[in-house]
């Protein structure tokens, strides 16, 4: 069999007992990698730094002194930084930046003896659902070479999708992880608002962003939600709450739960083939004793519009440190300061940036802002009430993670507002600050992954672990 196809559960022994060396595992990915160029799912490989590191976690190893994900071997989304390599966030404007300092999560993970790979491909700024306005390029989906693997995580998902990592990293701002998760067929976790530290990952709209694993397994997310997860006082929303040990909600029942279905997540507009896969899902959970519930959360209509109110009118703040001065591409043969922060911006951003920093600077602007900055916030408060209500009843919500499955690469290229409808099941429970989960939970017609999203309580991960672990090994 396949190494790369493990998950660090199946691999953790045989590198543990030494069956197999942190080096042979590492060398398989990085050839894999190399065969899998054409999806283009990563934006660095780390070659040589990772055999390396991978020697030495060997050696660690033999020596019995190695760290817990001793040999996982990782990639990460290009919008966190690593120590000593580029941070693109797939920008032209960032794209010969060198980090110069770990984020907290990667300082955390180092500390485990796991083995970075690379930094993975995205949308720009972590901008967009389809992972097409990267300025290296789109990912391709390795389930369908034609469609997008999603977005804007799409390079993390592609990545453990097409087994060029054991797991990888993503950060999720309205569905960013949750979504190319779905459309890859894998595992992905957005934490509670405030559960990992974001010290280090690059702002898209701060109120919003988390960041979480993406997996083959749901017991993989626990193990590394179970390390990266913590108060940071750099990161000054960061919970100062214990963090729990995610293992040990695997292989438990699911008997009595009470699991809510929000009906606005069923309504029209949701493919019924996607909807199928989840219906048996539920099936499963009501024959194994968990109680269905119907819920509603009223105001789910307004919250793709108060999402790209709030995040664009926080991007268009957090992007207003790339002028040219400080950070990455600054334009050449300008007469003076303005020209330069005009010219590196218009030179260093992409299209769909651009439109972003427009409407967060338009919805800001002092004759707009209580029109539409400041009835977003209202909005999002709404919604989390929503959720508030839903949840006092219930212990975790079932819904679709995507309207549909994976579209093709160039379908919504040219319709922003369709493309930002791809969010409409994912981007509440940020608005919400509340942990979700996606996991594969079937097929449509045409062979591509269906996703299935299980929203909970905040900083309640536990339940939907276990839910979520329950289901995957119901198949
Ligand atoms: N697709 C959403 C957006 O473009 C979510 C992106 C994200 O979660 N980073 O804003």
């Amino acid at each position: 069999m396949d190494l790369t196809t493990f998950d660090y559960q199946k691999l953790e022994d045989k590198i543990k007992t030494r069956e197999l060396s942190c080096v042979d595992v590492t060398r398989a990915y990085l050839d894999k990698i190399e065969a899998a160029r054409s999806l283009n799912a990563f934006i660095s490989v780390y070659k040589n730094d990772a055999l390396k590191r991978a020697e030495q976690v060997d050696k660690k190893i033999a020596a019995n002194k190695a760290g817990q994900l001793a040999g996982l071997v990782l990639a990460v989304k290009d919008v966190l930084v690593v120590k000593g390599g580029r941070t693109t966030c797939a920008s032209k404007v960032l794209s010969s930046f060198i980090s110069p300092y770990d984020a907290t999560v990667i300082e955390k993970l180092k500390a485990q003896d796991v083995i970075f790979i690379g930094k993975t491909n995205m949308d720009e700024f972590a901008m967009g659902s389809s992972n097409e306005s990267s300025y290296f390029g789109p990912v391709k989906n390795p389930r369908d070479m034609d469609r997008v693997p999603g977005g804007s995580s799409g390079g993390s998902a592609a990545a453990v999708a097409g087994d060029l990592c054991v797991a990888a990293l993503g950060s999720d701002t309205g569905g960013s992880i949750r979504q190319p998760a779905s459309f890859c067929g894998v595992v992905g976790l957005k934490p509670t608002y405030g559960r990992v530290s974001r010290f280090g990952l690059v702002a898209y709209a701060s109120s919003l962003d988390q960041i979480g694993p993406i997996t083959k397994s749901v017991s993989d997310a626990a193990r590394l939600l179970t390390f990266i997860s913590g108060h940071d006082h750099r990161d000054s929303t960061s919970a100062n709450l214990p963090v729990d040990d995610y293992m040990s909600y695997l292989d438990q029942d699911v008997k009595g739960l009470r699991i809510g279905l929000p009906k606005e997540y069923f309504a029209a507009g949701l493919d019924p083939q996607v909807e199928k896969p989840i219906r048996e899902h539920i099936d499963v959970l009501q024959a194994a004793g968990a109680e269905i519930i119907h819920v509603s959360l009223p105001h789910t209509e307004y919250a793709i519009a108060a999402y790209y109110i709030i995040a664009t009118a926080e991007a268009s703040s957090n992007l207003a440190r790339f002028d040219g001065a400080r950070y990455g591409v600054r334009a050449q043969g300008v007469k003076d300061l303005e020209e330069m922060y005009i010219h590196s911006r218009t030179q260093g951003f992409g299209r769909e940036v651009k439109r972003r920093i427009m409407l967060g600077t338009y919805v800001l602007s002092s004759g707009y802002y209580d029109a539409y900055y400041r009835k977003a916030q209202k909005v999002r408060t709404l919604v989390k009430d929503d959720f508030e209500r839903a949840l006092s009843d219930v212990d975790c919500l079932l819904t679709p993670v995507a309207p549909t499955t994976a579209f093709r690469l160039n379908e919504k290229l040219d319709d922003p507002l369709t493309m930002y409808l791809s969010d409409v099941y994912t981007v509440s429970v940020n608005l919400a600050g509340l942990p979700g989960i996606s996991i594969p939970c079937g097929m449509d017609v045409s062979g591509l992954p269906v996703g299935l999203q299980l929203v909970g309580k905040p900083f309640d991960e536990g339940t939907i672990i276990r839910v979520a672990d329950f289901l995957e090994k119901s198949h």
